[in-house]
Protein backbone atom coordinates (compact mmCIF):
# COMPACT_ATOMS: atom_id res chain seq x y z
CA UNK A 1 0.00 0.00 0.00
CA UNK A 2 1.15 3.19 -0.61
CA UNK A 3 0.84 4.99 2.80
CA UNK A 4 0.80 8.52 1.50
CA UNK A 5 -2.48 7.52 -0.15
CA UNK A 6 -4.75 8.08 2.26
CA UNK A 7 -3.81 11.31 3.43
CA UNK A 8 -3.66 12.79 -0.49
CA UNK A 9 -7.25 11.03 -0.78
CA UNK A 10 -8.60 14.41 1.14
CA UNK A 11 -6.80 16.75 -0.67
CA UNK A 12 -8.75 18.37 -3.36
CA UNK A 13 -8.70 18.53 -7.18
CA UNK A 14 -5.20 19.06 -8.41
CA UNK A 15 -3.46 17.41 -5.57
CA UNK A 16 -5.13 14.26 -6.33
CA UNK A 17 -4.35 14.90 -10.15
CA UNK A 18 -0.45 15.30 -9.76
CA UNK A 19 -0.39 12.59 -7.08
CA UNK A 20 -1.52 10.16 -9.78
CA UNK A 21 1.04 11.56 -12.24
CA UNK A 22 3.67 11.46 -9.89
CA UNK A 23 2.92 7.53 -9.06
CA UNK A 24 3.06 6.93 -12.70
CA UNK A 25 6.03 8.43 -13.44
CA UNK A 26 7.56 6.93 -10.18
CA UNK A 27 6.29 3.69 -11.85
CA UNK A 28 8.74 3.89 -14.24
CA UNK A 29 11.96 4.54 -12.31
CA UNK A 30 10.90 2.25 -9.28
CA UNK A 31 12.85 -0.87 -9.91
CA UNK A 32 16.15 1.30 -10.47
CA UNK A 33 15.74 2.82 -6.60
CA UNK A 34 14.38 0.40 -4.16
CA UNK A 35 13.13 0.50 -1.78
CA UNK A 36 11.54 3.75 -2.36
CA UNK A 37 11.75 6.45 0.44
CA UNK A 38 9.44 9.50 1.06
CA UNK A 39 10.99 12.38 -1.36
CA UNK A 40 11.90 14.56 2.07
CA UNK A 41 12.64 12.05 4.46
CA UNK A 42 14.23 8.43 4.75
CA UNK A 43 11.15 7.07 5.94
CA UNK A 44 10.04 3.93 3.10
CA UNK A 45 7.08 4.35 1.22
CA UNK A 46 5.42 1.67 -1.03
CA UNK A 47 6.05 3.63 -4.29
CA UNK A 48 8.64 6.41 -5.34
CA UNK A 49 7.31 9.57 -5.97
CA UNK A 50 5.23 10.38 -3.19
CA UNK A 51 5.52 11.52 0.42
CA UNK A 52 4.75 9.93 3.39
CA UNK A 53 2.15 10.47 5.86
CA UNK A 54 4.30 12.58 8.27
CA UNK A 55 5.45 14.23 5.63
CA UNK A 56 2.16 14.98 3.87
CA UNK A 57 0.49 15.99 6.72
CA UNK A 58 3.15 19.08 7.17
CA UNK A 59 3.58 20.00 3.16
CA UNK A 60 1.35 23.14 3.74
CA UNK A 61 -0.36 23.74 -0.03
CA UNK A 62 -1.22 27.28 -1.62
CA UNK A 63 -4.30 27.23 -2.79
CA UNK A 64 -7.30 29.27 -3.88
CA UNK A 65 -8.35 31.42 -2.52
CA UNK A 66 -5.53 33.98 -3.10
CA UNK A 67 -4.21 37.26 -4.40
CA UNK A 68 -4.65 37.19 -8.13
CA UNK A 69 -1.32 38.98 -8.41
CA UNK A 70 0.97 37.80 -5.72
CA UNK A 71 -0.30 34.68 -4.83
CA UNK A 72 -0.54 35.15 -1.27
CA UNK A 73 -3.40 33.09 0.12
CA UNK A 74 -6.41 34.50 1.25
CA UNK A 75 -8.42 33.41 4.95
CA UNK A 76 -11.69 34.07 2.68
CA UNK A 77 -12.75 33.98 -1.06
CA UNK A 78 -13.05 38.08 -1.80
CA UNK A 79 -13.59 36.62 -5.83
CA UNK A 80 -11.76 37.02 -8.70
CA UNK A 81 -9.16 38.86 -9.69
CA UNK A 82 -8.89 39.98 -5.69
CA UNK A 83 -5.73 41.79 -4.84
CA UNK A 84 -3.66 41.91 -1.38
CA UNK A 85 -3.28 44.97 0.52
CA UNK A 86 0.74 43.86 -0.48
CA UNK A 87 0.00 43.97 -3.90
CA UNK A 88 -1.98 47.14 -4.28
CA UNK A 89 0.87 49.04 -1.82
CA UNK A 90 3.41 48.08 -3.75
CA UNK A 91 3.25 46.49 -7.13
CA UNK A 92 5.83 43.77 -7.83
CA UNK A 93 7.25 43.99 -11.45
CA UNK A 94 6.04 40.70 -12.35
CA UNK A 95 2.77 40.38 -13.36
CA UNK A 96 1.49 37.27 -11.21
CA UNK A 97 3.33 34.63 -8.80
CA UNK A 98 2.10 31.24 -8.30
CA UNK A 99 3.62 28.91 -5.74
CA UNK A 100 3.26 25.27 -4.55
CA UNK A 101 3.62 25.57 -0.95
CA UNK A 102 4.43 27.42 2.09
CA UNK A 103 8.37 27.46 2.72
CA UNK A 104 8.08 25.68 5.81
CA UNK A 105 9.76 22.29 6.68
CA UNK A 106 8.86 20.18 4.19
CA UNK A 107 9.17 22.07 1.20
CA UNK A 108 12.60 23.28 2.84
CA UNK A 109 13.94 19.72 2.79
CA UNK A 110 12.63 19.00 -0.80
CA UNK A 111 14.20 22.03 -2.20
CA UNK A 112 17.46 21.87 0.29
CA UNK A 113 17.33 18.02 -1.25
CA UNK A 114 17.53 19.59 -5.05
CA UNK A 115 19.82 22.35 -4.37
CA UNK A 116 22.95 20.44 -2.03
CA UNK A 117 22.19 16.59 -2.62
CA UNK A 118 22.16 16.65 -6.56
CA UNK A 119 18.51 15.10 -6.32
CA UNK A 120 17.90 15.72 -10.21
CA UNK A 121 15.15 13.04 -10.21
CA UNK A 122 13.11 15.73 -7.23
CA UNK A 123 13.09 18.24 -10.10
CA UNK A 124 10.70 16.37 -12.40
CA UNK A 125 8.25 16.02 -9.34
CA UNK A 126 8.90 19.26 -8.26
CA UNK A 127 8.13 20.43 -11.73
CA UNK A 128 5.05 18.53 -12.21
CA UNK A 129 3.88 20.35 -8.79
CA UNK A 130 4.44 23.45 -10.24
CA UNK A 131 2.86 23.03 -13.54
CA UNK A 132 -0.21 22.15 -11.97
CA UNK A 133 0.00 25.30 -9.29
CA UNK A 134 0.86 27.71 -11.55
CA UNK A 135 -1.81 26.29 -14.19
CA UNK A 136 -2.77 30.06 -15.11
CA UNK A 137 0.78 31.19 -15.59
CA UNK A 138 2.05 28.49 -17.70
CA UNK A 139 -1.21 28.52 -20.27
CA UNK A 140 -0.23 32.20 -21.23
CA UNK A 141 3.45 31.53 -20.99
CA UNK A 142 5.74 31.85 -24.44
CA UNK A 143 9.09 30.56 -22.84
CA UNK A 144 10.21 29.60 -19.25
CA UNK A 145 13.33 30.16 -18.34
CA UNK A 146 15.01 30.12 -15.24
CA UNK A 147 16.85 32.27 -12.56
CA UNK A 148 20.57 32.21 -13.47
CA UNK A 149 22.91 31.62 -10.80
CA UNK A 150 26.53 33.61 -10.91
CA UNK A 151 28.95 31.18 -13.27
CA UNK A 152 31.33 30.41 -10.33
CA UNK A 153 28.52 29.69 -7.97
CA UNK A 154 27.37 27.40 -11.20
CA UNK A 155 30.74 25.72 -11.17
CA UNK A 156 30.94 25.29 -7.62
CA UNK A 157 27.49 23.57 -7.46
CA UNK A 158 27.65 22.04 -10.81
CA UNK A 159 24.10 22.27 -10.75
CA UNK A 160 21.39 25.39 -10.58
CA UNK A 161 18.09 23.76 -9.13
CA UNK A 162 15.87 26.96 -10.40
CA UNK A 163 17.20 25.79 -14.40
CA UNK A 164 15.98 21.61 -13.70
CA UNK A 165 12.87 22.98 -12.29
CA UNK A 166 12.52 25.27 -15.03
CA UNK A 167 13.37 22.62 -17.53
CA UNK A 168 10.47 20.05 -15.44
CA UNK A 169 7.97 22.75 -15.85
CA UNK A 170 8.67 23.34 -19.74
CA UNK A 171 8.66 19.80 -20.42
CA UNK A 172 5.29 18.57 -18.01
CA UNK A 173 3.40 21.40 -20.65
CA UNK A 174 4.83 21.46 -24.01
CA UNK A 175 5.86 24.58 -23.17
CA UNK A 176 9.32 26.12 -24.66
CA UNK A 177 12.60 25.68 -22.56
CA UNK A 178 15.36 28.85 -22.86
CA UNK A 179 17.70 27.98 -20.31
CA UNK A 180 19.80 30.84 -21.06
CA UNK A 181 17.69 34.10 -21.52
CA UNK A 182 19.31 35.99 -18.22
CA UNK A 183 22.68 36.28 -17.09
CA UNK A 184 23.90 36.48 -13.60
CA UNK A 185 26.04 39.04 -14.22
CA UNK A 186 27.36 40.51 -10.78
CA UNK A 187 27.91 37.59 -8.34
CA UNK A 188 25.81 37.88 -5.36
CA UNK A 189 26.34 37.92 -1.51
CA UNK A 190 23.84 35.09 -0.38
CA UNK A 191 20.28 36.39 0.50
CA UNK A 192 19.80 34.02 3.91
CA UNK A 193 20.29 36.38 6.42
CA UNK A 194 19.71 39.47 4.96
CA UNK A 195 16.75 42.03 5.71
CA UNK A 196 14.02 42.80 2.97
CA UNK A 197 16.37 46.14 1.81
CA UNK A 198 20.01 44.51 2.15
CA UNK A 199 18.29 41.72 -0.20
CA UNK A 200 17.25 44.10 -2.17
CA UNK A 201 20.29 45.89 -2.90
CA UNK A 202 22.26 42.75 -2.97
CA UNK A 203 20.78 41.25 -6.19
CA UNK A 204 20.08 45.09 -7.79
CA UNK A 205 21.97 45.22 -11.45
CA UNK A 206 22.94 41.48 -11.00
CA UNK A 207 20.87 40.42 -14.23
CA UNK A 208 21.29 41.68 -17.75
CA UNK A 209 19.62 40.00 -20.90
CA UNK A 210 21.89 37.71 -23.20
CA UNK A 211 22.60 40.15 -26.15
CA UNK A 212 21.75 37.24 -28.40
CA UNK A 213 17.90 36.78 -26.96
CA UNK A 214 16.09 39.96 -27.43
CA UNK A 215 14.70 39.08 -30.48
CA UNK A 216 13.56 35.86 -28.87
CA UNK A 217 11.88 37.72 -25.64
CA UNK A 218 10.69 40.58 -27.66
CA UNK A 219 6.95 41.42 -26.53
CA UNK A 220 6.76 37.83 -25.57
CA UNK A 221 5.43 36.53 -21.82
CA UNK A 222 7.90 34.84 -20.02
CA UNK A 223 7.43 32.56 -17.06
CA UNK A 224 10.56 33.14 -14.91
CA UNK A 225 10.86 30.22 -12.55
CA UNK A 226 12.85 29.99 -9.16
CA UNK A 227 12.78 27.75 -6.11
CA UNK A 228 12.05 29.58 -3.26
CA UNK A 229 10.23 33.02 -2.54
CA UNK A 230 11.31 35.04 0.11
CA UNK A 231 11.12 38.69 -0.05
CA UNK A 232 10.73 38.45 -3.83
CA UNK A 233 14.08 40.51 -4.20
CA UNK A 234 16.01 38.28 -6.68
CA UNK A 235 12.71 37.59 -8.80
CA UNK A 236 11.93 41.22 -8.85
CA UNK A 237 15.64 42.25 -10.25
CA UNK A 238 15.74 39.44 -12.69
CA UNK A 239 11.89 40.14 -13.96
CA UNK A 240 13.08 43.56 -14.48
CA UNK A 241 16.12 42.62 -16.00
CA UNK A 242 14.07 40.36 -18.37
CA UNK A 243 11.03 44.10 -18.94
CA UNK A 244 14.36 45.78 -19.91
CA UNK A 245 15.23 43.18 -22.37
CA UNK A 246 11.81 43.67 -24.15
CA UNK A 247 9.87 41.15 -22.75
CA UNK A 248 6.09 41.94 -22.91
CA UNK A 249 4.83 40.30 -19.61
CA UNK A 250 6.65 38.52 -16.96
CA UNK A 251 5.09 35.89 -14.94
CA UNK A 252 6.86 34.00 -11.59
CA UNK A 253 6.21 30.56 -10.57
CA UNK A 254 8.31 29.15 -7.65
CA UNK A 255 8.15 26.03 -5.49
CA UNK A 256 7.93 27.32 -2.18
CA UNK A 257 7.33 30.63 -0.90
CA UNK A 258 7.41 32.59 2.41
CA UNK A 259 4.14 33.89 3.13
CA UNK A 260 4.13 36.77 6.11
CA UNK A 261 1.31 37.48 8.13
CA UNK A 262 -1.69 37.04 5.38
CA UNK A 263 -4.22 39.29 4.57
ZN1 LIG B 1 8.61 11.75 4.68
Amino acid sequence: MDDSTDIAGERPGWVQRLRRGAIAAGDRIADLALPPQCLACDRHVARLGGLCPVCWGGFRLIEKPYCARLGTPFAYDLGAGALSAEAIADPPPFERCRAVAHFDEVARKLVHGLKYRDHIELARWMGGWMARAGADVVADADIVTPVPLHRFRLWMRRFNQSAALAQAVATETGKRFAPTVLKRVRATAQQVGLSASERDKNVRGAFRVMPEEPPEIAGRRVLLVDDVYTTGATVKAATRALLRGGAGVVDVLVFARVVRGGD
